[in-house]
């Protein structure tokens, strides 16, 4: 027997076409197996033969929230790498700390991400790392729905590239269907154009998409129109990445120029991740040029040392001021806009807009309840513009992903958060000893 959930008497978001957000209040949402089966007015649905019930009064049911690019494991590093510029935050910081993580660090690192996730409503990730088996079995773990890729880097060599094909095809598709997988060289910059070519090559072969950092900034942009004459998005295109669906995280330097070409490209996604550039002084992705285009927008992360947090709520919160800010107009990016982007614009990102991203009958079951009673609401008379100013992660208080319940009432389901929280400070203890010129200070208060 198929197992089915009722949320009772919710307020449901649902988003538009025209990029407008609607809260539909006195709803009931039937969830039967790992999709969204039925949506009707409270007291409709027949509840007697239901399974499992969920009041949810005075609750807004949102879809889960898609983190469209991080390096989850990151997490490790929070707030080791401060107040320092980009090269020094690389070369002295990440890069030195990264090269020392054992596969069992990256294993409680994603643990430690996935549970913060969960509790801020995140439900999908796309996550883009290394020792990615362990990434991947900590998802299996968290119930939670990732798109998996594993970094690599033209200095490792093709033998390392086929090992992230082989990754590619042991996990895709796995844990009912939770986690699926992609390639992911890094970036232009540090991959020549013949591993580029060949990471594509893999890609079409296993039917899989790519995941890649291009166009970081203008900067990046610039000294590639320099040295070579092509922007990163020609590189992108010339090297046969953008014949796959490609995940370009970040885009800040994407140009009018290359426009055309990601627009016949197979099928492109951004990912936009303001709150890191504004920690790193970077650029801002175009997101009114990329719209215009019709080129899908989702908020991303990026890892939690240049991000701190993993909360999209306030990723989303700070691309609406962005904005607005920018241009100097309070009319930019209204808030059915960035509701949009944040859920339909991150499933189309990941090429699932036809399955994720919006609460709808025969869309996948993955849902937050989110409480809206709180101070800092008060008086709620645009429930909407609450969602994009004013939620704080307590306000998500039950999460469901692939229809099942991750989180109820505040309390995890799937991951012991004390053991966590242990396991990553034996983990950054380890760390410590291993890492040279004691980049990592273990706080015991
Ligand atoms: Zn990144």
């Amino acid at each position: 027997m198929t197992n089915t959930k009722l949320i009772q008497n919710c307020a449901v978001l649902r988003l538009k076409d025209d990029d407008s957000a609607v809260i539909e209040a006195g709803q009931d949402v039937l969830i039967r197996g790992d999709k969204i089966h039925n949506i009707r007015p409270t007291g409709e649905i027949d509840a007697s033969t239901v399974d499992e019930i969920f009041p949810a009064d005075g609750m807004v049911c949102l879809p889960g929230m898609i983190n469209t690019h991080a390096h989850i494991p990151m997490v490790l590093f929070r707030g080791l790498a401060e107040d320092v510029s980009i090269a020094r935050w690389f070369n002295d910081f990440i890069w030195p700390l990264e090269s020392n993580l054992t596969e069992e660090d990256v294993y409680w690192g994603a643990q430690l991400a996935l549970a913060e996730m969960i509790e801020s409503g995140v439900t999908t990730v796309a996550d883009h790392y290394f020792h990615m088996d362990q990434v991947a079995e900590a998802v299996q773990q968290a119930g939670s729905r990732a798109l998996l890729g594993w970094a690599t880097f033209s200095n490792q060599g093709y033998d390392v590239l086929q090992q992230t094909a082989d990754f590619v095809s042991r996990w895709q598709n796995k844990a009912d269907g939770r986690i699926h997988t992609i390639m992911a060289p890094h970036a232009p910059y540090t991959c020549d154009d013949a591993y580029l070519k060949a990471a594509a090559e893999h890609a079409k072969q296993l039917g899989v998409g790519i995941h890649i950092h291009a166009s970081e900034r203008l900067f990046q942009t610039e000294s590639s129109l320099e040295s070579r004459g092509m922007t990163p998005i020609q590189v992108l295109a010339e090297t046969g990445i953008l014949d796959v669906p490609t995940i370009i995280a970040h885009g800040c330097g994407i140009i009018q120029e290359d426009m055309p070409l990601l627009e016949q490209a197979n099928h492109v996604g951004v990912a936009h991740a303001p709150k890191t550039y504004l920690k790193l002084g970077g650029d801002m992705t175009p997101i009114p040029m990329l719209k215009a285009a019709g080129i899908p927008v989702g908020l991303a992360t990026d890892g939690a040392a240049s991000n701190a947090t993993l909360n999209l709520f306030e990723v989303m919160r700070l691309m609406t001021l962005m904005q607005k800010w920018i241009p100097s107009d309070s009319e930019q990016m209204p808030i059915g806009q960035a509701l949009n982007i944040a859920f339909r614009g991150g499933a189309a990102v990941l090429g699932m807009g036809q399955s994720l991203g919006q609460i709808e009958e025969g869309f996948l079951a993955d849902l937050m309840l989110v409480d809206l009673s709180g101070i800092h609401h008060q008086p709620v008379h645009n429930p909407a513009a609450s969602l994009v100013f004013n939620v704080q992660p307590p306000d998500v208080k039950t999460v469901f992903c692939n229809g099942k319940v991750l989180m109820h009432d505040r309390e995890l389901k799937t991951l012991d958060k004390g053991h966590i929280i242990q396991q990553v400070k034996k983990s950054m203890e380890r760390l410590a000893k291993r890492v040279p010129e004691k980049r990592i200070q273990v706080y015991n208060p």
